[in-house]
């Protein structure tokens, strides 16, 4: 009662449901809206560990939206307007911190869910940062190369004053890599004068290695996946070293899944992309594979493994299967279909709560985005403080660290899972919400 008075905001009456939040800020509900259906998930999981009202409302809107419109000269010689977006949904634990997506389909509220997840995916793995996202609506597989550095520096020239090394710092998402990430940090770099040179470098993460970037970052998100398998399978009964698997997405997070986990002995039986699906039984290998998208643009006409329907892809019986692509593609009729033991998300949010419904149903054991993807924000912030500190860490330094993290985090919602008797997700938002809570609770809320 006197933390209401204090802020003076409505006194916490326990427990809320969710839809009391939307309506109190104003929220029309639509259940086929991602961002909808991540604050319900966020808000059910604060119940449950008795979050303060207030911090439930704080959580459930992002503190900044900014949208920006910006004219790029084609080589064609015409100009096109581009749109983009920089969301900042919270910084309690530390600067605001998120990916940049290029992708026609790039929407705001889709960005803001991302954003929230943001937020929960570093406080699950403890690293100090907040939650953001960004992105800019165009398809850059259409761009030349000239195009996509002008896209690239026209939007960093729109958010520079928005954005910092101390306050939101980018990184690499779908349709982003580390060759825009170094456009990126040397466009801030001269937008920048007054900042130090070289401690500009810490504006964006997953640069190249050559340039501030970390052993290890390409890699870390599939990395992560990893480590958090090896951890839980074993309580599942599932031996890495002879598991089945299959991976929607051959992209920076599908295809470094697919190759490790085939170095520890796991036989990768199908890969669906945006091009097709392909199976072998025998066992796909991933190092082929990825030479073979980097040629074709796809895993299309791979000559080493058959095409196959989606329908058929998804019913391929696996141990595990990695959605490792976009948002909401698994919807009821795909989960249906699945046939595998576990569920591990390499994506953000890749089902729908429907298909998420149909996979609990039939037993599939979901683990969660913010716990299997957070290996990626886990290097960023590595490569933050090694551009920080000037001291640059070994490969191995980096894996040890991040398995680190990882373990750790996987420990921490399998005891929130124990703890509130709720599956592995709202075990996950719940172990990341219990410090953003404790954090609050000791810093209050300005003024
Ligand atoms: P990417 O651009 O490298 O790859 C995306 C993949 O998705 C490609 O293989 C593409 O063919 C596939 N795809 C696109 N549309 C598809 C469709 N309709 N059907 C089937 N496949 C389709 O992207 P990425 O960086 O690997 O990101 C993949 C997912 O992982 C996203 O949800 C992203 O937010 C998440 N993620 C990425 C990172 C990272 O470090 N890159 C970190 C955390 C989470």
């Amino acid at each position: 009662m006197a933390d209401a008075v204090a802020t003076g905001m409505t006194p916490a009456t326990s427990p809320r449901l969710p839809d009391a939040v939307f309506k109190e800020l104003e929220i029309v509900r639509d259940p086929t809206n991602l961002f909808h259906q991540t604050i319900e998930q966020v808000l059910m999981a604060s119940q449950i560990v008795g979050l303060r009202h207030h911090q439930q409302i704080i959580l459930a809107q992002p503190a900044n939206e900014i949208m920006v419109h910006f004219p790029v000269l084609m080589d064609d010689g015409h100009h096109d307007l581009f749109k983009g977006y920089r969301v900042q949904h919270n910084n309690a634990l530390g600067p605001y911190k998120g990916g940049i997506r290029y992708h026609p389909d790039v929407q705001l509220d889709d960005i803001k869910a991302l954003a929230v997840l943001m937020t929960m995916k570093c406080s699950l793995v403890r690293v100090p940062f907040g939650g953001s996202k960004g992105g800019v609506k165009c398809d850059p597989r259409t761009l030349s190369n000239n195009e996509l550095m002008r896209v690239t520096r026209r939007f960093v020239s729109a958010i520079s004053n928005q954005i910092g090394p101390d306050y939101d710092i980018p990184a690499p998402d779908v349709g982003t890599n580390a060759r825009i990430m170094a456009w990126f940090a040397d466009t801030y770099a001269q937008m920048q004068p007054e900042r130090d040179r070289q401690d500009t470098l810490r504006i964006v993460t997953g640069k190249p290695v050559e340039w501030g970037g970390s052993q290890g970052r390409e890699k870390a998100t599939g990395q992560g996946l990893v480590y958090i398998l090896k951890e839980m399978l074993p309580d599942m009964g599932i031996d890495i070293s002879r598991m089945t698997f299959s991976l929607i997405g051959f992209g920076n997070v599908g295809s470094w899944t697919g190759r490790l986990l085939a170095a520890l002995g796991a036989k990768m039986l199908a890969v669906a992309d945006h091009t097709g699906a392909i199976h072998n039984d025998g066992g796909i290998d991933p190092e082929l594979l990825a030479e073979h998208v980097i040629e074709a643009g796809g895993v299309n006409d791979f000559t080493e493994a058959e095409a196959v329907t989606t329908e058929q892809f998804y019913g391929i019986p696996v141990d595990v299967f990695i959605p490792a692509a976009l948002e909401q593609m698994i919807t009821e009729d795909k989960a249906r279909l699945i046939n595998a033991k576990v569920f591990a998300e390499g994506a953000n949010a890749p089902s729908t709560p429907g298909g998420d419904a149909i996979l609990t149903q039939r037993g599939v054991e979901i683990l969660p985005a913010i716990l299997c993807n957070a290996g990626g924000v886990t290097v960023s912030y590595f490569e933050w403080v090694q551009n920080k500190s000037s001291v640059y860490w070994t490969a191995e330094e980096v894996d040890e660290r991040l398995n680190t993290h990882m373990v750790q985090a996987a420990r921490r919602a399998k005891a929130a899972r124990k703890k509130y008797d709720v599956d592995m997700r709202t075990a996950s938002f719940c172990a990341a919400l219990e410090q953003i809570g404790d954090v609050y609770n000791l810093r209050g809320v300005f003024p």
